[in-house]
């Protein structure tokens, strides 16, 4: 052992190539005047699963660690004697040293940082301090520990000096007010002081305690107010996404389990069981993303090809949200933040669930850009805004042309060669009341005027549900129950539609919700 350096023993046992052990910094200067014996001075014990489990006790002296490995560790018990092997002196920066030691390599196994703190030197001979190195050679070293876990003192005593060999020493503890008999430490606060991890923990490198992760829920969609251009404006901090005309979807997933649900609450897992298996591929396995299934006709989407089960029509999830991850809600990030987490979450999802992409320019070219394409209109988020459940003016939605859902209340006979029904009688309520808004007489192909007047029979009622007379021949009425998507011009001074073509049944919305929009 060089004299010289008091690392050489230390660094002569380890590769630091293999070991994530440091291999030392060179040694502080010594101080232009001594240090007082008192000095407070770092101590740390770390807790090493090696071949044998122990603690290693190392107290800060002369610019190293001195060191004792202690197989059962510090007792409380003044009564009690540990064994202490002494060993090679440990630079300074391993005190803060928490890792695995690789397989083959010297210690091998994990050492978590167990305690750690200040100590003062209370070592004298004859009345008279004694240095700490000077106490380590002399073989009787006393000091006062200032631990998170170790408080008090203790005395280490060298027993036994084989030549070559390493030295047995006890560690014992004090009669001070710090002794407890009862305590067993090491089983009371068995983890790392650093970072509360085991050291099994350590080993399988997880970054911290083990957290249980909650369960992804539905919860009620986050759902735009719709307003004007006029009314918009072009504010600061809004960004613009296309308004897609399909089907609202919060897709929730734990493990392999997944369910797409309607903004009822309805599954849509029977209907798309593709994008069930999709989202069931995704690389996290807890998590709650919203969008929209949309049917792509080219680049078109359509309302109705979705209602369509024979459509050859490309289906896909439209995902533009993220209410939670990894079992962590994500709501109360703004929508920058929650979008980015889901362009990573999706990034490798293919072709059954893309991203809906922000789209760049201001609001008025946007929508009118949007009406050209034809779209149903653009939705404006503010960027800043967390998620919340349920209309919110944080998002707006801005219309191309006029269209909403109604109630549908009745039917007319059909004329000349017309299969099913004629038209259908729809409205909204109003104040609990339902008013009518109108007769709706196109967009219906022969499967859907069939399957509808079949639904519509099995609701038939003797009386009308609207609140308004209706002076229609040939009426029939049924429950208000079935929701209709309704495309037309313009409401007329007399609050009718102007123009109305139907657009497809809305299963997912709930007749009760359906209202004017906007207010009359
Ligand atoms: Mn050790």
């Amino acid at each position: 052992m060089s004299s010289d350096d008091p690392l050489a023993t230390y660094r002569s046992k380890r590769a630091f190539d293999r070991t994530p052990e440091p291999a030392g910094r060179p040694p502080d200067p010594p101080p232009p005047y001594p240090l007082p014996t008192q000095h407070a001075r770092r101590f740390v014990v770390q807790k090493h699963d090696a071949r044998r489990l122990h603690y290693d006790f190392r107290l800060e002296s002369d610019g190293v660690l001195v060191s004792w490995a202690v197989p059962k560790g510090p007792a409380y018990d003044p009564k009690v004697k540990r064994l202490a092997v002494h060993v090679e002196d440990h630079p300074l920066d391993y005190e803060d040293f928490e890792g695995v030691i690789p397989d083959a390599q010297y210690g091998a196994g994990t050492v978590v940082v167990w305690d750690r703190g200040t100590y003062r030197n209370l070592t004298n001979g004859g009345g008279r301090p004694v240095a700490i190195s000077d106490a380590v050679a002399n073989g009787h070293v006393s000091v006062w520990l200032d631990g998170e876990k170790l408080r008090g003192g203790w005395a280490l005593t060298r027993t036994s000096r084989e030549p070559g060999g390493k030295e047995q020493w006890i560690m014992v503890k004090r009669a001070d007010e710090h002794a407890d008999p009862g305590r067993d430490v090491e089983a009371e606060q068995p983890d790392s002081v650093l970072t509360g991890r085991s050291n099994d923990e350590v080993g399988e490198d997880r970054g911290s305690r083990t957290w249980t992760r909650e369960r992804a829920t539905w919860a009620p969609p986050m759902l735009a107010e719709l307003v004007t251009l006029h009314h918009h404006g072009d504010p600061a901090g809004w960004q613009y996404e296309r308004k897609l005309d399909g089907l609202r979807c919060v897709a929730v997933r734990n493990d392999g389990d997944v369910e797409l649900w309607s903004r009822n609450h309805l599954s849509y897992n029977a209907r798309f069981p593709h994008l069930a298996a999709a989202v069931a591929r995704l690389p996290a396995d807890t998590f709650s993303i919203d969008g929209e299934i949309v049917a792509y006709d080219g680049t078109r989407t359509s309302f109705g090809l979705l209602q369509d089960p024979g459509a050859r029509a490309a289906v896909v999830l439209c995902a533009f949200d993220l209410l939670e991850l990894l079992g962590r809600k994500t709501t109360s990030l703004p929508l920058t933040d929650r979008q980015a987490l889901l362009r990573q979450l999706i990034a490798s999802a293919g072709p059954d669930i893309q991203v809906v992409e922000a789209i760049e320019g201001r609001p008025a070219e946007l929508l009118e850009r949007a009406c050209a394409a034809g779209w149903e209109g653009i939705i404006a988020k503010r960027v800043d805004a967390a998620y919340h459940p349920g209309r919110s003016p944080e998002w707006r939605k801005l219309k191309c042309s006029a269209s909403q859902e109604l109630v549908i209340g009745g039917w007319t006979d059909p004329g000349g060669a017309r299969l099913g029904f004629g038209a259908l009688l729809v409205g909204y309520y109003d104040d609990g009341r339902l008013r009518y808004a109108g007769k709706v007489g196109t967009g219906f192909d022969e499967a859907t005027l069939r399957s509808l007047h079949a639904q519509l029979i099995a609701r038939e009622q003797p009386d009308s549900p609207f609140a308004d007379a209706i002076a229609e021949k040939a009426a029939h009425w049924s429950r208000p129950e079935l929701v209709a998507a309704v495309k037309f011009s313009e409401w007329t001074r007399d609050g009718r539609l102007r123009h109305p073509s139907f657009q497809g049944l809305r299963p997912d919305k709930a007749a009760g919700d359906v209202r004017r929009e906007p207010p009359a």
